[in-house]
C-alpha cells in the first residue's frame, strides 16, 4: 500500500497545530489538552451527551459509539483526501486490482494494471486470456500463479453467470473465485458506493484494537464489532481513514501517540 502525503505528516513540525517534532511527552500532553479544549470536551458545564473522554475501565455502548463518531470526525479533518489508493476506472478494474493487492502494495499494483487493462479491458477478454501471458503481466505483484488463476476464474464466472457485468451485491461477489468478503467490501464501497460492510485489513485491525473498539483479532469479528459502532454512512470511509492514520501516525510496531489527534480519547495512548 503506497504512502501518501497527509495533513498529519505536514503538521508534525507545525507548532501552531499544537504538535512538536521532538515528540516530547510534555509536548504531546499539552497538545492533547489543547485539542480537548478546542473540541469542547472536558469543558465545565458541557452537556454530558457531548462529552467524549478516554475510557477508563468499562465503557458503555453509548459512550463507545460517541467516541467512535468523534474519532471519525477528527480523522476526517486530518485526512480530508482519504480514499482508495488503487487506480481504477470501473468495478471490473477495481475488482482485478483488489485481487492483485493481496500481499502486495497498492503502489506496485498500480504499476502493473495499466498494461494489464490495456491487454484485457473487460471480463470477456480476461476470461479468454492465456494463463502464462497473464502470469508474466502480473508477476511482480507476487503469488502470480494463484492470482492468475483467480483472475481467470473470476472473469469466467462474471461472463457465465452475470453476462459480463461485475455483480453489485455481496452474495454474488463472494461466490466469484478469488473474491472474499474484504475484496467484495472494497468493490461495493468504492466502485458501487454501497456501504455493505467495513474493509478490515492489517491497519484497521491494529487501530480498532488500540482504540478499544474491539478486542477481536479475526477480521469477520472485528467487522461485526465495527458495524455495531460506526454509522453506516461511514462504513467505507472509516477503513480509508484508519489506513491513512495507521501509515502516518498509529504505526506498527510503535505508534506516534505524541503527535496523534486521538491521544486524549484513545485507551492505548502513551501520552
Ligand atoms: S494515541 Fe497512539 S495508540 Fe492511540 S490511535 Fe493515536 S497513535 Fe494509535
Amino acid at each position: 500500500m503506497k504512502e501518501r502525503k497527509t495533513k498529519a505528516r505536514r503538521s508534525t513540525a507545525d507548532p501552531a497545530g499544537g504538535r512538536r517534532a521532538d515528540g516530547s511527552r510534555e509536548a504531546g500532553k499539552s497538545a492533547a489538552r489543547a485539542r480537548t479544549r478546542a473540541s469542547g470536551n472536558g469543558k465545565a458545564g458541557a452537556p454530558e451527551a457531548q462529552r467524549v473522554v478516554r475510557p477508563r475501565g468499562r465503557e458503555s455502548k453509548a459512550a463507545r459509539r460517541a467516541r467512535t463518531e468523534e474519532i471519525i470526525r477528527r480523522l476526517r479533518a486530518e485526512y480530508p483526501d482519504a480514499r482508495c489508493s488503487l487506480t481504477y476506472r470501473d468495478p471490473y478494474e477495481l475488482l482485478v486490482a483488489t485481487i492483485l493487492s493481496a500481499q502486495c502494495t497498492d503502489e506496485r499494483v498500480n504499476q502493473v494494471t495499466p498494461a494489464l487493462f490495456a491487454r484485457y479491458p473487460d471480463p470477456e477478454s480476461l476470461a479468454s486470456a492465456k494463463q502464462e501471458e497473464l502470469e508474466s503481466l502480473i508477476h511482480s505483484t507476487g503469488f502470480y500463479r494463484n492470482k492468475a488463476k483467480s483472475l481467470l476464474g473470476m472473469a469466467g464466472a462474471v461472463v457465465d453467470r452475470h453476462g459480463g457485468r461485475i455483480p453489485d451485491n455481496m452474495e454474488d461477489l463472494v461466490r466469484l473465485p478469488g473474491v472474499g468478503r474484504k475484496t467484495a467490501n472494497v468493490v461495493l464501497g468504492n466502485a458501487f458506493g454501497k456501504d455493505e460492510g467495513i474493509v478490515v485489513d492489517t491497519h484497521v485491525t491494529r487501530l480498532s484494537n488500540r482504540l478499544g473498539l474491539t478486542r477481536e483479532k479475526d477480521a469477520v469479528r472485528i467487522e461485526q464489532d465495527l458495524v455495531a459502532l460506526v454509522p453506516r454512512k461511514d462504513w467505507t470511509d472509516i477503513a480509508h481513514l484508519f489506513i491513512d492514520h495507521g501509515r502516518a501516525v498509529c504505526r506498527a510496531p510503535t505508534p506516534r501517540c505524541e503527535v496523534c489527534v486521538l491521544a486524549d480519547i484513545c485507551p492505548s495512548s502513551r501520552v
